[in-house]
């Protein structure tokens, strides 16, 4: 049975019970500031459960992608993990539980084929339940008719589910299916996981945890006012045993690419015979890492995601080089992902569509990213090349942890990497003093995140004040100005009655007209005045959705909760922010007109006066191109084209061809802004001018590039556009000043001024030379004799160059006597070193005197030429004297 089919069948069967089908959030987890990626299909559903929100539904269903991270290291070695998999759930929320959570699991997954069901053999189905679950080890014997000897009580590590904090809880009960002796030893799944193949987890929430340990150890406190149902059943491995193979890897969704992945290499995939993935042979693991890694970072950047070097943009880049890397160690050492990733978008495009259409976008970051490992790879190896060999001169059998670290960290050098190239050089790695630097950079990481403002991982006492209060009466896109009450106070994340002068608090509001931060647009700025109070609106966020959070800066006064005040949003600053929101749509769509569709937005950012787009392309931009897209940007502000806000859903915006942004999530109905109507459909939250000309000028102020294959634009809008014109303008004023010109000669003028500076640096150049060895008879007059050798052993002149150097050598000697031996040696400084140049005459030559053996003594074997004339140089410039001491000497010797 296909994937989609077992897809299908499981969406059905929880319709045709109640459930509503719920679709798949996007895997990066957005709304939750805790978590990377969305890891468990019960994720987005966290606040129902957490009774901080109310459903619509009391049943729901879903095919969840995820994405786990710390099972990367499993990936081809067990049969069961990959980094990306689909959890298919059902959900109830304080309606069913136990008894029906298990019938259904059970009714689906053993209910014949023509039924809708799944089909498996029930007598191979083992259960686990928690310790003291009576209740469930009732429901599987007595009303599902599962032998006693196949539900197997465990503990609280592998049976108790929470999210490791306090808040809910519940045991859980999780169904095996025995494949056989081929897997594995008998003896359920305490004995071997990967003969009993866990393939469902069902939750049944209803207890309250307290503090301690994550996952074991930890107290029970009490009872849930009503219990929650969350189940997780993986799709790929009810795939794995439907389809009759021995891993998720050889599913119909990842199988494809390991066979092209064959294909590519010459190599054969399933060299070991045995079915169980622990005993695979190396290059086995290396092709269900292939297959596991491509699929991952196909479905990542599909979901907005791109490379760069950290948070998620960092996970996919170390899923992408695991990938590449085992390509190259199979023996393929071109660029794969272009072969590889069309073949994960064909199997997976039949579930996400949007692959499909979007591939051009999500192959062009795959294969940009390839590319630059490819070169890192290169030079990283170098590097590591020259580490290895320093390191065995020192006599060390252990490349140092920093060694690693640098590699990692500068190099994007993966540590397994460095590991096998080291060890294929006979040394070990520093692995503990690695690990020490990644983790101390790893708190250095937590830390920052921990100081951004939305890094705010508590976002309980929100919840509560949306729960109590409801959402926030938001006014934004109607006044600048409210009345209003305030409902909560909070000071470092805890509700307080009064914030005091010089506090700066949280202030939430029944209603405001302020713009929280989102798409990209600032937060608005302004005032809240009550009776007794100033404050300064400083920030405006929505921790959560619906409830707008402002922090306020306390000038006079106190705030008390529930006073009475006017909330008023600086009108200047307003229209900036409009100018600038809109101005980036229109740079938006000028960027798509000039370079085509593909120039996607994949962030921005906008305040009054100030924009900033970035977009996937992989060039920098020409001149003339940045000029054409400021003017076709600026001719839409001219054209005056209408800006028109409409309300719809998210497929019909779709379909209107309006394109929906990255980081990102939309409700069920989006607000599309367009300017001049089809020209730029945006889906957006932003505020905007009602007519481009109110945009003013456009002006793009920078070009640049933010990490592989990304580009970012920056503009000037608005007043502050004609602004850096007018600076611009003042700056020529003075520069035509300055040197005496008329504005439209500045160019000109500045040009043969350069011209004038140039040949004046040469003419003073000759002159120098000329005046050096006019004083060439001076210096041959003053040389010594030494053992019947006369020697002239001069200092040139600070500043002297090479080739003059040597001329003076040679002039000296030529001023020397004729006929009688003569040595010039002459010694320059410049930049910090000395060098040497040596001129022997015939006579000299003939006493065997040699101008190399000579600089060879004196640069203690360096330096380089012939008998008749030699030079070097390279050393520190206090050593001039000592170059000319040790020649002389040299003459002695
Ligand atoms: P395991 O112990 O095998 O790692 P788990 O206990 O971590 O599994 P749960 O958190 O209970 O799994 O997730 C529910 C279901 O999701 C599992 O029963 C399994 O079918 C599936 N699943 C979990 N992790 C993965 C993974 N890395 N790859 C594929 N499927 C998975
Ligand atoms: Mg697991």
């Amino acid at each position: 049975m296909e994937t989609a089919e077992i897809q299908r069948r499981f969406l059905k069967f929880f319709e045709s019970n109640g459930h509503t089908v719920v679709p798949s959030a996007p895997l990066p987890a957005f709304e939750d500031p805790n978590l990377l990626f969305v890891p468990a299909g019960m994720v987005p559903f966290v606040p129902y459960f957490l009774g901080q929100a109310t459903p619509e539904w009391n049943r729901a269903t879903s095919v969840q992608k995820c994405i786990r991270t710390p099972d990367i290291d499993e990936v081809g070695k067990t049969s069961r993990h990959g980094t990306f998999f689909q959890m298919n759930g059902n959900f109830s929320f304080g309606d069913y539980f136990k008894e029906q959570a298990i019938r259904f699991a059970w009714d689906l997954t053993t209910g014949s084929l023509e039924s809708g069901g799944l089909g498996l053999d029930g007598d191979r189905i083992w259960a686990t339940v928690y310790l003291d679950d009576d209740e469930a080890i009732d429901i599987w014997h007595k009303q599902i008719g599962l032998p006693l000897d196949r539900i197997v009580r465990r503990g609280q590590a592998d049976n108790m589910w929470s999210m490791g904090i306090p808040g809910p809880c519940g045991p859980c009960s999780e169904l095996y299916y025995d494949r056989g002796p081929d897997y594995g030893p008998e003896g359920g799944p305490e004995v071997d996981e990967d003969r009993y193949l866990e393939f469902w987890n069902l939750v049944f929430m209803q207890n309250i945890r307290g503090g301690g340990p994550a996952k074991e150890g930890y107290e029970v406190t009490g009872d849930l006012p009503k219990k929650n149902i969350d189940t997780g059943m993986g799709m790929e491995r009810m795939a794995a045993l439907l389809q009759g193979v021995d891993n998720m890897y050889e599913t119909d969704q990842v199988r494809p690419i390991i066979d092209k992945a064959s294909e590519l290499t010459g190599k054969r995939y399933g060299v070991s015979t045995s079915h169980t993935a622990s005993e695979s042979h190396p290059d086995d693991i290396r092709f269900r890492v292939i297959g596991d890694h491509v699929r991952s970072s196909l479905m990542l950047i599909g979901d907005g995601v791109v490379p760069s070097n950290e948070g998620r943009g960092y996970v996919l880049r170390r899923l992408m080089r695991r990938a590449i890397r085992a390509v190259r160690l199979l023996g393929y050492d071109k660029p794969a992902m272009p072969e590889l990733l069309p073949v994960a978008m064909e199997r997976m495009s039949a579930a996400y569509p949007e692959l499909r259409t979007d591939f051009e976008r999500i192959s062009s970051y795959a294969y940009g990213e390839e590319e630059a490992f490819l070169k890192t790879l290169k030079h990283g190896t170098t590097i590591l090349d020259t580490a290895v060999t320093e390191t065995k001169a020192e006599g060390g059998a252990t490349l140092s942890g920093s060694k690693a670290f640098e590699l990692h960290d500068t190099y994007g050098f993966p540590i397994d990497l460095t590991l096998e190239m080291a060890e294929e050089q006979g040394l070990s790695v520093d692995q503990d003093g690695f690990r020490e630097l990644m983790a101390e950079q790893r708190r250095r990481a937590k830390a920052d995140a921990a100081a951004r403002k939305t890094g705010h991982a508590d976002l309980s006492a929100y919840w509560k004040l949306l729960q109590e209060q409801g959402p926030t009466d938001w006014k934004a896109y109607e006044s600048l100005a409210t009345e209003s009450r305030v409902i909560g106070i909070l000071s470092e994340g805890e509700s307080v009655a009064v914030a005091k002068a010089g506090q700066i608090v949280e202030v939430v509001l029944d209603r405001t007209p302020f713009y929280a931060e989102s798409g990209g647009q600032h937060a608005d700025a302004g005032k809240i005045v009550g009776p007794n109070f100033f404050g300064e609106v400083v920030d405006v966020q929505r921790p959560v959705k619906k409830l707008v959070v402002h922090q306020v800066r306390v000038l006079e006064g106190e705030l008390v909760l529930d006073d009475r005040v006017e909330a008023t949003v600086d009108a200047e600053w307003r229209l900036g922010a409009r100018q600038a929101h809109s101005g980036t749509h229109v740079v938006h769509a000028a960027l798509r007109e000039v370079l085509g569709p593909t120039a996607l937005q994949s962030g921005s950012f906008n305040r009054p006066g100030y924009l900033r787009l970035d977009f996937s392309w992989r060039a920098k931009l020409s001149d003339e191109t940045r000029s054409e897209i400021e003017e076709v940007s600026n001719k839409a502000v001219r054209d005056d084209l209408p800006v028109a806000v409409k309300y719809m859903t998210l497929p019909e915006a779709k379909d209107f061809g309006a394109v929906a942004l990255f980081g990102e999530t939309y409700d069920e109905t989006v607000r599309v802004v367009e300017i001049g109507g089809p020209w730029s459909r945006e889906l957006c939250g932003g505020t905007h001018v009602s007519h481009s000309a109110q945009i003013g000028p456009l002006v793009l102020t920078g070009e640049s590039s933010v990490g592989s294959g990304q580009r970012r634009v920056e503009a000037a809008t608005g007043m502050e556009a004609y602004r850096y014109l007018a600076r611009e303008r003042d700056l020529v004023s003075q520069i035509a000043e300055e040197i005496g010109a008329q504005r439209g000669d500045v160019l000109e003028r500045v040009r043969a001024i350069l011209q004038r500076s140039k040949d004046a640096e040469r003419e003073l150049a000759t002159l120098q030379a000329k005046a050096v060895s006019g004083r060439a008879a001076e210096f041959a007059a003053a040389a010594q004799q030494v053992e019947g050798v006369k020697v002239a052993a001069i200092r040139a002149p600070e500043g002297t160059k090479g080739g003059d150097v040597r001329n003076l050598a040679t002039q000296i000697r030529g001023h020397l006597p004729e006929g009688e031996p003569g040595v010039a040696a002459v010694v320059a400084t410049a930049g910090g070193k000395a060098s040497i140049v040596v001129a022997v005459n015939g006579a000299a030559k003939a006493r065997n005197v040699s101008a190399q053996a000579l600089v060879k003594a004196a640069l203690s074997g360096k330096g380089g030429g012939n008998d008749e004339i030699a030079q070097g140089g390279g050393v520190p410039a206090d050593q001039a004297q000592h170059l000319l001491d040790a020649v002389v000497r040299a003459i002695t010797a």
